[in-house]
């Protein structure tokens, strides 16, 4: 048999190739073997009937929080249940922790778990002791080596910049980037309220990422006030510099990303920052739900799926892997649909936005293996007395 599974009919979208029509989709193995109009049927183990549906690369997660000896972590094998098939986390640990992350959660995972390392030995602490208060834990030398070991899943390094750096903003990103030079990986910089944006602006290199882009704490990508586009912002993207969601439990303002849209200054990456404090009621932050808003401010499908597929991967420099339906390329896809009707989209200062199309997962494909969306058995850590704590305190400044 030339195939083990065809996905018959279905509508597919692979920005990667320029690709949007009715075709089929081959798969050998863990690899995508062919896209064409039509396969012969007669050649495959299994057949999946798809017509009416649409289908795409899996999703790339560019920036959630995994590891769960943070308080912030999150399990995430739950991902498959979003359409997602490879999942970035942003930093939860750094180069202390790092290698427990990876025994325990990394290897092993059903989904594709890929690590920024935290400029911070001990990644993510809690937003009331903050991991850059004190420059000490910033350190670039064994950060780098640490990475130096672990480049087959370790994609960068990880800072937050903000209340976080205390008064040493600068001097801990300088730091950052030092260890994201000497292993010659992008830099993800987080940006909130008390951020120099400017300066920072300044400072990244082409490939490097600032995640928060759209968020409405001030400090952001515009001049206070939601003035026009910091210069500082615009020459770093003409510099290569990429712009990613980041939505969280408090990065994701409907004004600012609708301010940023009349600007022209749409985001290159659509990320969750899914993370224990957003994942359940009120924000029930996933994937899909984020990409459903940006159809909502107006952009298309295929924009939306190219923010989630071919860029992130782009910007992990896996291109040739993930986030493409590529021949060769590892068989993650995603069948899904667009379901209509009334549906009420909330950014994280509570102010909702009315929309008719909402983006549902049908089946997720990893590594050529099938998984029913909302089938797989995760289970979140219990949320304690102490957690209402350190999410008032997330909510409020980080
Ligand atoms: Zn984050």
């Amino acid at each position: 048999m030339k195939y083990d599974l065809i996905l018959k009919q279905g509508r597919v979208i692979d920005p990667s190739q320029g690709i949007n029509g009715i075709l089929d989709v081959g798969i050998k193995g863990n690899k995508i073997e062919d896209v064409r109009a039509q396969l012969d049927t007669n050649e495959s183990a299994e057949l999946l009937d798809v017509s009416g549906k649409l289908v795409c690369p899996g999703l790339v997660d560019l920036h959630g929080h995994w590891y769960e000896g943070s308080i912030y972590g999150v399990d995430p094998n739950i991902c498959l249940n979003h359409g997602v098939t490879t999942v970035v986390d942003a930093g939860t640990s750094g180069f202390i922790n790092f290698p427990y992350f990876r025994k325990h959660t990394i290897e092993g995972g059903s989904v594709r778990i890929l690590a920024f390392l935290h400029i911070s030995c001990l990644g993510l602490h809690a937003p009331f002791a903050e991991e850059l208060r004190d420059l000490l834990y910033a350190r670039p030398k064994e950060t780098a080596i640490v990475i130096e070991k672990n480049r087959d899943v370790v994609v960068g390094v990880k800072i937050r910049q903000g209340q976080m750096t205390g008064t040493h903003g600068i001097e801990a990103l300088e730091r950052a980037l030092e260890a994201a030079e000497d292993v010659s990986l992008p830099l993800m910089v987080h940006i909130s309220k008390g951020a120099d944006v400017p300066e920072i602006m300044e400072r990244l290199r082409p490939g490097d990422i600032l995640t928060h882009c759209f968020q409405g704490r001030g400090d952001g990508i515009m001049v206070p006030s939601a003035g026009p586009i910091l210069p500082q912002v615009i020459e770093a993207r003409k510099r290569g510099v990429i712009f990613d969601v980041g939505h969280g439990c408090g990065s994701f303002s409907w004004e600012t990303a609708r301010k940023a849209f009349e600007l022209f200054f749409y985001p290159d990456t659509i990320s969750t920052d899914l993370h224990r404090y957003c994942i359940e009621d009120p924000f029930r932050v996933d994937l899909l739900n984020t990409m459903s808003k940006f159809l909502l401010l107006g952009m298309t499908l295929e924009d939306v799926i190219s923010k989630t597929t071919f860029n992130p991967a782009k910007a992990l420099h896996r291109e040739s892997e993930i986030g493409t339906l590529r021949n060769g390329a590892i068989a993650d896809v995603l069948v899904f649909e667009e379901e209509e009707g009334e549906f009420e989209f909330l950014d994280t200062h509570f102010r909702a936005l009315k929309g008719n199309r909402k983006l549902k997962a049908v089946q997720v494909i990893r590594e050529g293996k099938m998984f029913e969306p909302g089938s797989y058995p995760t289970r979140l850590r219990a949320f304690y007395e102490s957690d209402y704590e350190v999410f008032r305190a997330v909510r409020e400044g980080a």
